[in-house]
C-alpha cells in the first residue's frame, strides 16, 4: 500500500519534470524555422537561447548588454551564467513544461553550466541536430542579413567566425550527445516542409503527439 502510493507519487513528481529537446546545427540550418512549426504542431514553448541573449542586450539597464553584443558580433560564445538564467526564467515564466531549446548547448560551458544548474530540473528527451553545408548556411544567412534580419551577424566577417565557433565548441557538444545515443540528425539541405517531415518521425518516435486542433 505504501510502496504504491510512493510509486503513485514519484510518477506524478516525473510528470511535473519539465522536458527539453535541444536543437542544434550551423548558424542558417534552419533551427528557428523548424522550431515554430514544432511548437504549433506539438505545443513545444520555442525558447531561442540567441534571441533571449538579443533581448537582454536591449534591456534598458542590463549589466550584460555590452559584453553581449560583442559576443555576438564576433561570433563568441557568452558565459553560461547568462545565457542559463535567462532560459531557466523564461522556462519558470511561461508557466508550461515542454521545451525546444534553440541553440543551446553551443560550447563545454554551456554544457556543463547546465548540468550544474538545471539537468536535475529537466528531462532531455533528445537532442534534434539539423545537417546543412556551410555554403548553403553562409548563403541563407546572407539573404536573410540582405532581407533586412537587423542581425548584427548576418554578414560575411561574423559568419566567419560563427561558423569556427561552431566547428571547434559546438561540434563535440554534438558528438558528446551522439555518444549518449541521443542526437537525431536531419537534413537540413531541403525545403522546410520536408525537413519537418524528418523532424516529425523524431518526434513521434519519442511518443509525441501532435496536437489535435
Ligand atoms: N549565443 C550565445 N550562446 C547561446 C546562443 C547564442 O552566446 O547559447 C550567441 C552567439 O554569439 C551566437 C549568437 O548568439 O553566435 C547568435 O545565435 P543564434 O542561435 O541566434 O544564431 P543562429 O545559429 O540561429 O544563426
Ligand atoms: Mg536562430
Amino acid at each position: 500500500m505504501f510502496s504504491c502510493a510512493l510509486r503513485y507519487l514519484s510518477s506524478y513528481i516525473n510528470k511535473m519534470v519539465p522536458e527539453v529537446v535541444f536543437v542544434l546545427g550551423a548558424p542558417g540550418a534552419g533551427k528557428g524555422t523548424q522550431c515554430s512549426l514544432i511548437s504549433k504542431e506539438y505545443g513545444f514553448v520555442h525558447l531561442s537561447a540567441g534571441d533571449l541573449l538579443r533581448e537582454e542586450r536591449q534591456r534598458p539597464g542590463s549589466e550584460y548588454g555590452e559584453m553581449i553584443e560583442q559576443k555576438i558580433r564576433n561570433g563568441e560564445i557568452v558565459p553560461v551564467e547568462v545565457t542559463c538564467s535567462l532560459l531557466h526564467k523564461a522556462m519558470q515564466k511561461s508557466g508550461q513544461k515542454r521545451f525546444l531549446i534553440d541553440g543551446f548547448p553551443r560550447n563545454k560551458d554551456n554544457l556543463e553550466g547546465w548540468t550544474r544548474v538545471m539537468s536535475d530540473k529537466t528531462t532531455l528527451l533528445f537532442v534534434l541536430f539539423f545537417e546543412c553545408s556551410r555554403d548553403l548556411c553562409t548563403e541563407r544567412c546572407l539573404g536573410r542579413g540582405a532581407a533586412g534580419s537587423g542581425r548584427s551577424d548576418d554578414n560575411l566577417d561574423s559568419l566567419q567566425k560563427r561558423f569556427n565557433t561552431y566547428l571547434n565548441d559546438t561540434m563535440p557538444i554534438v558528438e558528446h550527445y551522439e555518444q549518449q545515443g541521443l542526437v537525431r540528425k536531419i537534413n537540413a539541405e531541403v525545403a522546410p516542409e520536408k525537413v519537418f517531415e524528418d523532424v516529425k518521425k523524431a518526434f513521434d518516435a519519442c511518443g509525441l503527439n501532435q496536437l489535435t486542433n
